[in-house]
């Protein structure tokens, strides 16, 4: 690749040399190329001139009466003002020596007398094109640091920015939790009395010989109930939000456990056409834990694969016991053949009030296909899940009505307790 011819009229040479006759010389032959030259008789001029100007180039006799060439020289790269201009040196003398003192006394170069024309100007030019990359690679470096500055600085405002904003939601978070206690409190007084209310309407003899009165105070019970158990369970997220979970650990056989929930869910499983399988449960080792905790755990994942599952569908517990970390645990997996959750929401279903079903399907009822809740009940079983010390999460290949691909919830609960008793 040819190197682009320089535009020499850009440059201001300094030629320092006490010798009338070649500094004329050099003067016509380099300023009919269209450099600017400017002359300095001694060392002392010369550094002055270089001071003062700031020449892109300096060609430097050895020579020079007063301080020499390597004084100069020396002079010269010991000034911050200075010590960026490159120093080509002139000399008559042809020892190797000479050359090596020019050249660490800080010159790029030398040329020796008697001076050819056109070596001089190649020099020149090779040391103009140098300094002009250097000069380039320097304003690149500076741009790519302030560009780093900025970027440093960009970046700190963004995470203030953040820190702001996530302080913000985290104070709204607390607000939204104390407004839920708040006003799961109040409405659990009066729904208290309107449940007992409704149940002793149930109970009036007028009311069950009369189907119409006694369909009306059956609706109100169960609606009044399940009314109940949403204050319930809005209270209980609260409490695991502000970590007021205290549990109270015992030991737990968690095929006895689940035993119960099924025969619980029978009706239900009846009802729906769905066949629910418990899976080698029975050799699982007994865990430290909270049985009712953990019993609410297993009826929202129990009761969710009902309501996600299709009629007809199928519905498999199991059990394995593992060791992790030198430690026992043990897994258990709820499947189910149901529509199956979008890998995207896989983490979002465990998020307070999160919930993909249709919002008029909600507060009907707990086992109806699709019949949604609040999105309350897999918060509260990884929150029960986790103050054991344990994990919960769900796998599903993803969301189809059609075709059903099915879920699968893993809860992992440590052998020995590991959250914080009552
Ligand atoms: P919800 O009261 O809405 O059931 P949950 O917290 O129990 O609230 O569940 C949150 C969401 O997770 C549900 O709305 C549903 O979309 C999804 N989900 C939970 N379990 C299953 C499952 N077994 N199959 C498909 N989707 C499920």
């Amino acid at each position: 690749m040819q190197a682009q011819a320089l535009d020499y009229t850009k440059y201001t040479l300094l030629i320092v040399d006490d010798n009338p006759t070649n500094l004329s010389v050099l003067f016509d032959y380099l300023s009919a190329y269209g450099f600017r030259i400017l002359v300095a008789p001694d060392g002392e001029t010369g550094i002055r001139r270089a001071k003062q100007a700031r020449p892109d180039l300096i060609l430097l006799d050895v020579m020079l009466p007063g301080i020499n060439g390597f004084e100069t020289c020396a002079r010269l790269k010991a000034d911050q003002d200075t010590r960026e201009i490159p120093v080509i040196f002139m000399t008559a003398l042809a020892s190797t020596e000479d050359k090596v003192r020019g050249l660490e006394a800080g010159a790029v170069d030398y040329v020796t007398k008697p001076i050819q024309q056109a070596e001089v100007l190649a020099r020149i030019t090779t040391h103009l094109r140098i300094r002009d990359l250097t000069q380039s690679l320097r304003d690149a470096n500076a741009h790519i640091l302030r560009l780093n500055r900025e970027l440093e600085d960009k970046v700190r405002e963004r995470t203030a920015e953040l820190r702001r904003a996530y302080e913000l939601l985290e104070r709204l978070d607390r607000k939204k939790s104390d407004l839920i206690t708040l006003i799961s409190h109040e409405l659990r007084t009066p729904l208290t009395i309107f449940l007992g209310y409704a149940q002793i309407l149930q109970q009036v003899e007028e009311v069950q010989h009369n189907r119409f009165l006694a369909e009306i105070a059956e609706k109100i019970t169960n609606n009044a109930q399940r009314l109940q158990d949403l204050v319930q369970a809005m209270l209980e997220v609260s409490r695991i939000d502000q970590e007021f979970l205290r549990l109270s650990p015992g030991p737990v056989h968690l095929n006895q456990l689940l035993a119960h929930i099924h025969e619980s869910l029978l009706p239900i499983l009846t009802q729906r056409h769905l066949t629910l399988t418990c899976e080698a449960l029975d050799q699982l080792h007994v865990i430290e834990a909270d049985y009712d905790e953990l019993v609410k755990v297993f009826e929202h994942v129990i009761g969710n694969a009902i309501k996600y599952t299709p009629d007809g569908g199928r519905i498999t517990v199991s059990g394995q016991n593992l060791t992790q970390d030198g430690e026992p645990w043990v897994e258990i997996v709820v499947s189910d053949t149901g529509i199956g959750i979008d890998p995207g929401s896989l983490e979002l279903i465990f998020t307070k009030f999160y919930t993909t079903g249709e919002i008029n399907l909600h507060s009907t009822s707990k086992t109806r296909f699709k019949g949604g809740g609040l999105g309350l009940g897999l918060t509260l079983a990884r929150g029960i899940v986790e103050a054991h010390g344990g994990r919960i999460w769900a796998e599903s290949t993803g969301y189809d009505e059609a075709t059903c691909p099915g879920s699968r919830f893993h809860i992992l609960l440590p052998v020995h307790f590991k959250g914080q008793s009552a």
